[in-house]
């Protein structure tokens, strides 16, 4: 029997996840239907709920990624995306520990019939983590990140960032006091891996950075946090959570200072086989879905 899977957004139509999946399912011949669902703004949970009972209506599915409501499929979980995170966080019966701290979840699992209730995870910092260490080949422990922004994105990546155990992490954002609330909530966690976490102003940030994630959405405005100039070490690794046209500025600024530019295709594709561990307990391998999507981007331009 199929597993039914979907993406819940608001918007959702640009989701390139029923894609991913797709492709997951493929090369581990598990059967999966994965859909996109536009919940309204405020119809989130509404809209899951009756995605897990098994229903999802055919007004706000997108079919297109992969044909929902084939006889026999049932719902198994889903990825929750902007602006549903911090809802799907509330609404969870079990949490991981990381989607606990992060207070966001992008990742539900089901577990219908067990009696346990829903599942929330999030699974966008460990995918960020993968992609800079695995794909990218960056160490981290040992090294300065900075962190620009302190919305959801920031808060789900900070679990994993800090534990790869960098010597510094410093979170810059727009508004000090979402800083410094996050870095508060992280302050224990920090300690525990020897990490000195701290908060700055983007244009006081420092300088010499190994590490600069944007996880802001500034891109979307194609708009840059602004930074002191030296902020980026040369020769080290720009990444914006952003990937397409919207993310040239941040890669561009960083390929002018001498750094090694990288999108967040990478990180949307390891955060989607994060998820497959959490659903069914199998990670699947990334290269090829990485390489193909890759290759679908850049040609768009
Ligand atoms: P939020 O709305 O929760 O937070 C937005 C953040 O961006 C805040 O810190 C905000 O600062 C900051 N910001 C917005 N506009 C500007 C600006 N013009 N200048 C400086 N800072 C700005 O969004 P999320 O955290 O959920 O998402 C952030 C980005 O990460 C999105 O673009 C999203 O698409 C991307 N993302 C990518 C993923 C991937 O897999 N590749 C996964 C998850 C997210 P302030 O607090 O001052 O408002």
């Amino acid at each position: 029997m199929s597993a039914l899977l979907a993406v819940i957004g608001h918007p959702v139509r640009h989701s390139r996840s029923p894609e991913i999946h797709a492709r997951f399912a493929a090369a581990l011949g598990r059967p999966v239907q994965y859909v996109r669902i536009e919940a309204p703004l405020d119809g989130f949970l509404a809209t899951v709920r009756a995605f897990a009972a098994g229903g999802c209506s055919d007004a706000n599915v997108d079919r297109t990624g992969g044909g929902a409501g084939e006889h026999g499929a049932r719902a198994h979980g889903c990825n929750v995306t902007v602006p549903f995170k911090g809802e799907a966080w509330a609404a969870c019966a079990r949490l991981t520990e990381r989607a606990r701290r992060a207070e966001a979840v992008n990742t539900i699992h089901f577990a219908e019939g067990t009696g346990e209730g829903w599942l929330g995870d999030n699974t966008d910092g460990a995918g960020l983590l993968r992609d800079i260490e695995d794909n990218a080949g960056v160490a981290l422990g040992g090294k300065r990140v900075l962190l620009l922004g302190a919305g959801g994105a920031a808060a789900g990546a900070l679990d994993a960032l800090l534990g790869a155990r960098p010597a510094v992490l410093i979170i810059a954002n727009r508004t000090h006091g979402r800083a410094q609330a996050l870095a508060t909530r992280f302050d224990a966690i920090a300690q525990g891996f020897g990490v000195r976490l701290d908060v700055a102003a983007p244009q006081a940030a420092g300088i010499g950075f190994d590490v600069v994630v944007n996880a802001t959405s500034a891109s979307l405005q194609a708009q840059l946090p602004p930074l002191p100039s030296g902020v980026l070490a040369r020769g080290g690794l720009a990444l914006d959570m952003m990937y397409g046209p919207a993310a040239k500025p941040f890669l561009e600024w960083a390929r002018r200072l001498g750094a090694v530019p990288r999108d967040g295709l990478g990180m949307l594709v390891e955060q989607a086989a994060e998820a497959w561990v959490t659903w069914f307990g199998a990670r699947p391998d990334t290269r090829a879905t990485l390489a193909a999507l890759r290759r679908d981007v850049d040609a768009a331009g």
